[in-house]
């Protein structure tokens, strides 16, 4: 009987950004219960899962969960909460105005959840206050990509990293937080032991293990490095006058600037801390190889100057003619399973949905006209930095914060904590019931979680994949997409979000992402437009695609860049003349140490979900410090001891891990403790709250901080 009441659904994994495919496998007669393969037949992970994904059964108990709609701590039916939403967002924007409320949503939403809430706020709210805790992820990646290619578009495939002959992976662990592209690239060394891998990384991590060379660079020093390697290029002749001439500008400007900043190597290593002898042997094995990838992740852009690192970066890329093309290219790697997708519906407060402009007249127009709304924003809102500032001082009054925490992930996030104390209406949509920033919550909803929702999510090689529900919603909980259609039609917007299904947005954000397009021969590069007629049942069984995916191109575009045209005005890439900056607070005899953060390899975000699985938390069972054994001799500091680590933003306690990997002046914390697990585990609440000036990422790689023995 088993057996038949089972049945297996090809759904995907909603931890990283690698978006890997996923087959499960459930019970009807058992309940709720799933057992999780990889599906062979993903093009991004052939069938492989890492130790976050395979654990996905743990995850989906209902005893963590939010179940019904609270206000005021008291449960409610859905129309109450709905109600006094709407009453709430309707009386605070008659009094203060639209821009007034605000939004923060999650690079873990749905593209058609994120589709929606974007439409509720800019189309018909009409404001941009609505920011996405992607910003503190990718944002200066695409600042980055924008400058050069004039849009937010990611040349490359997983299969340029296993053409390539050298990949360079800098402010990436990938083995740990993109572990199956980790492997995919590991196989191709075995494939083909030519293929040589730098790491550049200020810690030793487990992917140095694979590496020919690890730079271990000063941190925050990487703009410098790569105007060197520009500088070295032209020094050596390596550069491709010809694809330069044909399909770039504004070159002699860039390389200027990289001649006056970083013009010998040997004031490059001497300013990054390196030895000249392994700065020029990267230089020298980058000159040589066509084949070149470049991969960068959040210890580029988690900076004060991440967009300049980004464009340096893309900078050597271009010189060389080495993009649009197998085995070459810049590639940024995303944290979140569909950061992607919320950079396509205009997830970002400085963008509009299908990859369009808030600062651009026309852009805006076209997506008012195909909304048929008179009451879309007219300029960018707060980033989220500014956003929770805005909360703090007073003049944001309510805010709609969706399946994200950032009591724990922001930057000095004991300033956030007590902005949401202090605001007059927080609600949060969520599927867990009890996380630091839900608890703060005056109205809670309860939103569907993965293993029952429906919909898209992109990965970071642009890959549109479908995620389908395992199991019906938990207790009263329903999708975002219905909770915020459902409190837009209150406010008297039905016309506009009467959506029957996730198949209607998607249809609808396809239609966008064709609408007047290509006006003057100058294509938007998102056009998903081949999918604006899709039928039911054709969404149902959408195979995973990398966009645009076009009527002319319906099977989709491996590679961006092929023909050496670009999305700028002139078709032409872009240099950017970088000035490299160091982070902006420097340590000092009170805090004498760079704190650095991130991710471990078997806990995701705020561990609201992988720190259900016994089997993950073992991994890594509590906060912890990493510092080199002559900071640890110094300091009084044993091995297993507790330590306080402090900054001007606040403090914590952790466990000492006294090693080498990391370098001496240098602390390493994880990003994933919450009040939740452990009552003074918050890094976030010691990050420094500097952005980047054109991204408005954080810079959550390098906080002054100091540890004594607790
Ligand atoms: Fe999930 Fe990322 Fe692991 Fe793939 S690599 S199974 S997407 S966490």
């Amino acid at each position: 009987t088993a057996a038949m009441n089972e049945k297996t659904i090809k759904t995907t994994c909603p931890y990283c950004g690698v978006g890997c495919g996923i087959v499960a496998t459930v019970d009807d007669a058992i309940g709720h219960q799933v057992t999780i393969q990889g599906d062979p037949d993903h093009p991004s992970n052939f069938g492989k899962l890492c130790s976050k994904g395979s654990a996905l059964g743990d995850t989906v108990s209902t005893e963590n969960r939010l179940l019904h709609p609270e206000v005021h701590c008291i449960p409610c039916d859905w129309n109450t909460a709905l109600d006094t939403v709407a009453d709430g967002l309707t009386s605070v924007i008659r009094q203060y105005g639209p821009d007034a409320i605000a939004f923060y949503v999650s690079g873990q939403l749905l593209t058609e959840d994120y589709y929606v809430v974007n439409k509720f706020m800019k189309g018909f709210i009409g404001s941009a206050n609505i920011d996405t805790n992607s910003r503190l992820c990718m944002s200066s990646a695409v600042t980055g990509y924008k400058r050069a290619f004039g849009a937010d578009a990611v040349p490359c495939s997983y299969e340029d990293l296993e053409a390539a002959e050298l990949i360079v992976l800098t402010g990436s662990n990938t083995a740990w937080c993109h572990p199956i592209v980790f492997q995919r690239i590991r196989k191709a060394k075995e494939n083909n032991p030519a293929l040589k891998i730098v790491v550049i990384d200020p810690r030793r991590t487990a992917t140095c293990d694979s590496a020919d060379l690890h730079l271990t660079i000063k941190p925050g020093m990487d703009g410098l490095l790569f105007n060197g390697l520009l500088t070295y290029l032209a020094q050596t002749d390596a550069l491709d006058n010809d694809y330069i001439a044909a399909h770039t500008q504004d070159f002699e400007w860039a390389l200027q600037s990289a001649r006056n900043t970083a013009g010998n190597i040997e004031i490059v290593a001497q300013d990054c801390g390196l030895s000249s002898a392994d700065v020029e042997k990267f230089y020298g094995w980058y000159a040589k190889t066509a084949k070149t990838v470049t991969v960068y992740s959040q210890g580029v852009n988690q900076s004060s100057s991440g967009s300049d690192k980004c464009n340096a970066i893309i900078n050597c890329h271009l010189a060389t003619g080495r993009i649009g093309k197998p085995g070459m290219g810049p590639f940024s790697f995303t944290g979140q399973p569909n950061a992607m997708g919320g950079r396509e519906v205009g997830g970002l407060a400085n963008t509009l949905a299908a990859h369009m402009e808030l600062d651009n007249p026309e852009h805006i127009d076209r997506v008012a006209r195909f909304w048929q709304t008179d009451r879309i924003a007219t300029r960018p809102g707060l980033k989220a930095v500014e956003l929770f500032d805005a909360i703090d001082a007073g003049t944001i009054k309510a805010v709609w914060i969706i399946a994200t925490n950032p009591v724990v992930t922001l930057p000095d996030a004991d300033k956030v904590k007590n902005a949401l104390k202090r605001c007059n209406l927080v609600i949060v949509s969520d599927c867990i019931k009890n996380t630091d920033t839900v608890d703060l919550a005056h109205i809670r909803l309860p939103a569907a979680g993965w293993s029952e929702k429906a919909g898209t999510v992109t990965n970071m090689e642009r890959r549109i994949s479908r995620q389908r529900p395992l199991f019906p919603f938990s207790g009263l909980a329903k999708p975002d997409w219905w909770i915020i259609s459902q409190v837009a039609a209150r406010m008297g917007f039905k016309h506009a979000f009467d959506y029957r299904s996730s198949a209607d947005i998607f249809r609808e954000h396809a239609a966008l992402s064709g609408f007047e397009n290509n006006l003057e021969g100058q294509p938007r590069d998102f056009d998903i437009s081949a999918f604006a007629d899709l039928t039911e049942d054709a969404y149902d069984r959408l195979q995973p695609v990398q966009w645009p995916v076009t009527k002319k191109n319906p099977n989709g575009t491996e590679r961006l860049f092929t023909d050496g045209k670009f999305y700028t005005a002139s078709r032409k890439a872009r240099f950017i003349a970088i000035r490299p900056r160091a982070p902006v607070n420097k340590p000092d005899p009170n805090y004498p140490f760079t704190l650095n953060t991130g991710r471990l390899r078997d806990q995701w975000h705020t561990m609201t979900r992988t720190g259900l699985s016994a089997k993950l938390n073992a991994h890594k069972p509590e906060p912890f410090v990493e510092i080199h054994p002559l900071d640890a001799a110094r300091y009084h500091l044993q091995t297993h001891d507790l330590a306080t680590i402090s900054s001007l933003w606040g403090n914590m306690i952790a466990r000492v891990v006294i090693t080498e990997n990391q370098q001496p002046g240098s602390l390493f914390v994880p990003m994933h403790w919450t009040a939740q697990f452990s009552s003074r585990g918050r890094v976030g609440a010691l990050v420094n709250p500097v952005i980047d000036p054109h991204s408005g990422q954080p810079e959550s790689k390098q906080t002054p901080a100091a540890i004594t023995p607790y």
